[in-house]
Formats: structure tokens, C-alpha cells, sequence
């Protein structure tokens, strides 16, 4: 079944319609409509998948979608216009220059966290870089899975872009056909299985992972805020995003202060109870429930630490003086815990940071320059963002993917199309003016050469 389905998508691509640039429009159209038409079943599918409310759904998944597809078709033009490029002496009268063109079938597999966006914002780069693709939604979020599949084909065009729907074994047997490109959404064990699986035929691979992120607070900073905007993110999608702080690291002497300003933050947002409060979220399932629960044991637990397992419920929680070698501190958190590690200064910050894995994002609270320039030119990560969390994710104009364990490849905006295109060199020469050439053409004798 998944061999048909690429050839089918590989013979809509040859026929060569994707290349005309009209067409990527009205698909680029079409999935805009999607989108606006079908937003209400979206709402109710993420709901069921992810407890989500219906005014984050347009928030946290569909507006940023909405922009990438207004941009790409409104810069599609320039995107791929051919770029001249300086020339050498002996090229000087030709054309010089690159051209963006499709790869052909790209193969794009989501995770379960935000299952719209990470399928169709690659899906997006894809149509518009003139390819066909292959969506696999996670089966994890599986109401949404199966409406995507229900709605791709009611809105694009059926030969050309495809949604299977499966498991483990589906994707297993997709990542055996041969593609041009398959982008991966997910975690960095199954990356390595997938980037093994196109390895066999020389794919190149786009691989979104995660890993822990890692938030310094510095003392020398406005606090109240630094809590509002950690609360926000981390406790967003109930902990279950890429991006959100995985752990704070800080001087003891602002702990108890960060922990209370993130108490009073949580009852400002989910009020008393967060297990009633619409705007809080739930694990995807019993499998996850577990493995946070099982993180937080030995920890020390400052807020919340409440859970249901009937509900998949686990209460906005901060854990407190968390040692680093602590079960938490082993694996991205993927919940909403926030283990909070106390550090002497910055030096042991930075040390601390540079001894694990580059992480996707860094995130530093500070309003010294000097601090927040060391931490820049000190560290590394796929994004970095200053006084603030996670916003980085909706400039398309920032590239966005990991650096090391926490992925390679990039995409947003025009990096999705630029990822998702071969930048072709092309010289075209005219027949004429063949005297030119006359110093290339052997016998090059050393007399011939220094004339
Ligand atoms: P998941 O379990 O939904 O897996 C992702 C996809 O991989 C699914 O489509 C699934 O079918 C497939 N898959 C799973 N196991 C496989 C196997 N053994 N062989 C082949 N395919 C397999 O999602 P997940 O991995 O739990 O997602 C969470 C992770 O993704 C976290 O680490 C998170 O940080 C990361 N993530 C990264 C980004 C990003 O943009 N960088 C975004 C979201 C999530």
C-alpha cells in the first residue's frame, strides 16, 4: 500500500505540473481554505487528542499556518526567480545563476504535540518549492490523524499529495520506498532510525527533535515577568512542546522567589484547580503519564504535583533543588514539570549548559548585556531567545530546527522552501566567441602558456 501511494504521488510529479508556478498557488489556496473551512472539526479533533480549547487552536496551531501559506504565496515569485551570481573572467559574457527546483517526493512525518502544524507547515514548504509529498501524522493524535486524511484529498490535489495514516510498522515500511527528501518531526531516537532508513537511498533529511532546553534566570532581572512568560510556555499543550523550558538553572538566592512568582502565576492563568480550567491541558496518553510521573520520583516538589491518571491529568508542578544527576535531568521532560537547578554563577551556568547535548532552544532571562552576551558567545543551541520563551517559533524569517542531537536541517517561511528545493547551478554559454576558449584546449605547452 505505501510503495502505490508513492508511485502514484511520483507519477503526478513527472507529469511536471507542479513546476508551473499557478498551480502551487491554487494548492497553496486550497489548503488555506482547509484550514479557515475546517477549523471548528480541527478545534473538536485536537480537543479530544489534547484537551486543547477552541480559542488555542487557531493560537497554537492554525494562525501561524495561515502566515506561512500568505507568505510563501505571496513571495513565491521571488522565491524562485533565478538568482544571478558573480562570474569568474571566463564566464563573463554568460548567464550565471541559480534556480531553486523541486526535489520530487518529499516525505513528511509528524509528531503528536501539535499535529496540524507539524504536517502541514512542511507540507506548506513542499507545495510551494514544487514537489509532491507523503504526509504521516503521528498515530499518537489520532483524531486529528484521521480527519487530516479525511480533508487533504476533499481540498489538494489527490495524485500529488497524500495522508497514510498508521503506526510504528506504516512508517517503518513508508521509510523503506525511496524519496528525495523526508522531514522528520519527533524524537532523536526514531531520528536516527529514520536518517538509517534514507541512508539506503542517499535521502537527504530534515530531523526536528527536541531534547531539554535549558532557561537561565539571572538575578539581575525583572522577576514577576521572567515567571509570566516561563509560566506561559512551559505549561502550555500541558509541557508538550519542542521548545518549552525543560529546566530552569539559577542562584539559590532567587529560588524561592522564582517558585512563588510561578505559584502566583499558575493560579492567575488555570485559577484553584487547573484540572477544571479550559486553558489546561492533558497528557496525550497513559504511556507519557507514566514516564513523567516516573521522572518526578526523588524530586522534591515546590508546586503542584498532583496527577489522575483516568484523566491523564498531572498538575502544573515545579520541582526544587533538583540535583543534576536526578532521573529528570537524564531526558526531555515532554510534561509540565519544571525542575528548577541551582547554579553558583554564570560560569557554572554555562559549564552546566555545555556539558550535555545542544539543546533547541536556550532561553536566558537577564538585564545585564554583559551576561547575556557571554551566554551567546558561549553556548550553543538551535534558537536562542532573550527575555522571553518560545516566540521565536513564529518569526518566519528565523530558521527554525536544532543544531546537534536537537536535529538538523531548518524550516519556517522561506528556509521551508530553501530546504525543500535544489539550488541548481546553471551556466548557459552561447556557441559563439569560441577564440576565448583557445587557453583551456590542450596541447598546453609551456610555450603556448606563457604567451
Ligand atoms: P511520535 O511518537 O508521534 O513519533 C513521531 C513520528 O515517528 C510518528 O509519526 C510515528 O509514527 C513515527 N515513529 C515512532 N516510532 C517509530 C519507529 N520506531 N520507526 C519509525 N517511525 C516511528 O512523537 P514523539 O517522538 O513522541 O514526539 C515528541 C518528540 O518530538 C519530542 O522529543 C519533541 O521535542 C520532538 N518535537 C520536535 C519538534 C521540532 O520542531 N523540533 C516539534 C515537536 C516535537
Amino acid at each position: 500500500m505505501e510503495k502505490q501511494v508513492v508511485d502514484i504521488a511520483r507519477r503526478a510529479f513527472n507529469t511536471g505540473r507542479s513546476r508551473v508556478l499557478q498551480y502551487r498557488v491554487e494548492q497553496l489556496r486550497a489548503l488555506l481554505r482547509l484550514i479557515r473551512q475546517k477549523q471548528e472539526d480541527i478545534s473538536v479533533a485536537l480537543t479530544h487528542d489534547l484537551h486543547r480549547n477552541e480559542f488555542n487552536t487557531p493560537l497554537l496551531e492554525l494562525i501561524g499556518l495561515e502566515n506561512e501559506i500568505k507568505l510563501a504565496e505571496r513571495e513565491l515569485s521571488d522565491w524562485t526567480r533565478p538568482q544571478p551570481v558573480q562570474k569568474n573572467l571566463l564566464t563573463l559574457t554568460d548567464d550565471v545563476f541559480i534556480k531553486a527546483e523541486p526535489l520530487g517526493v518529499v516525505l513528511i512525518i509528524g509528531a503528536w504535540n501539535y499535529p496540524w502544524g507539524l504536517t502541514l507547515g512542511p507540507l506548506i514548504g513542499a507545495i510551494a518549492a514544487g514537489n509532491a509529498a507523503v504526509v504521516k501524522p503521528s498515530e499518537l493524535s489520532k483524531n486529528s490523524a484521521s480527519l487530516l486524511k479525511e480533508l487533504l484529498p476533499q481540498y489538494l490535489d489527490q495524485e500529488m499529495y497524500h495522508v497514510v495514516t498508521g503506526g510504528v510498522p506504516e512508517t517503518q515500511e513508508l521509510l523503506k520506498q525511496r524519496f528525495d527528501h523526508v522531514f522528520y518531526t519527533g524524537n532523536s531516537t526514531v531520528g536516527k532510525l529514520v536518517m538509517e532508513a534514507a541512508a539506503h537511498h542517499l535521502t537527504p533529511v530534515t530531523l526536528e527533535l527536541g531534547g531539554k532546553s535549558p532557561c537561565y534566570i539571572d538575578q539581575n532581572c525583572d522577576l514577576a515577568v521572567a515567571c509570566r512568560r516561563i509560566t506561559w510556555g512551559k505549561f502550555a499543550n500541558c509541557g508538550q512542546t519542542c521548545i518549552a523550558p525543560d529546566y530552569i538553572l539559577c542562584n539559590s538566592s532567587i529560588q524561592n522567589r522564582l517558585i512563588e512568582g510561578i505559584r502566583q502565576t499558575l493560579q492567575e492563568f488555570y485559577g484553584e484547580n487547573p484540572k477544571s480550567s479550559p486553558d489546561y491541558g492533558r497528557i496525550i496518553n497513559q504511556n507519557h503519564f507514566e514516564r513523567v510521573l516516573a521522572l518526578m520520583e526523588g524530586c522534591s516538589v515546590a508546586v503542584g504535583g498532583e496527577s489522575d491518571k483516568s484523566q491523564c491529568y498531572i498538575a502544573p508542578t515545579v520541582l526544587k533543588d533538583v540535583l543534576p544527576h536526578a532521573r529528570i535531568m537524564q531526558e526531555e521532560i515532554f510534561g509540565p514539570v519544571l525542575p528548577i537547578i541551582t547554579v553558583g554563577d554564570l560560569n557554572e551556568a554555562i559549564c552546566f549548559i555545555n556539558d550535555r547535548e545542544k539543546p533547541l532552544a536556550l532561553y536566558i532571562f537577564s538585564s545585564d548585556k554583559k551576561v547575556i552576551k557571554r551566554m551567546l558567545s558561549e553556548t550553543s543551541s538551535g534558537g536562542v531567545v532573550v527575555n522571553d520563551v518560545m516566540i521565536h517559533y513564529t518569526i518566519s524569517s528565523l530558521p527554525f530546527g536544532g543544531v546537534g542531537n536537537s536535529g538538523m536541517g531548518r524550516y519556517h517561511g522561506k528556509h521551508t522552501f530553501d530546504q525543500l528545493s535544489h539550488k541548481r547551478a546553471c551556466l548557459i554559454k552561447s556557441l559563439g566567441m569560441e577564440s576565448l576558449n583557445k587557453a583551456r584546449y590542450p596541447p598546453q605547452t609551456s610555450s603556448r602558456l606563457r604567451r
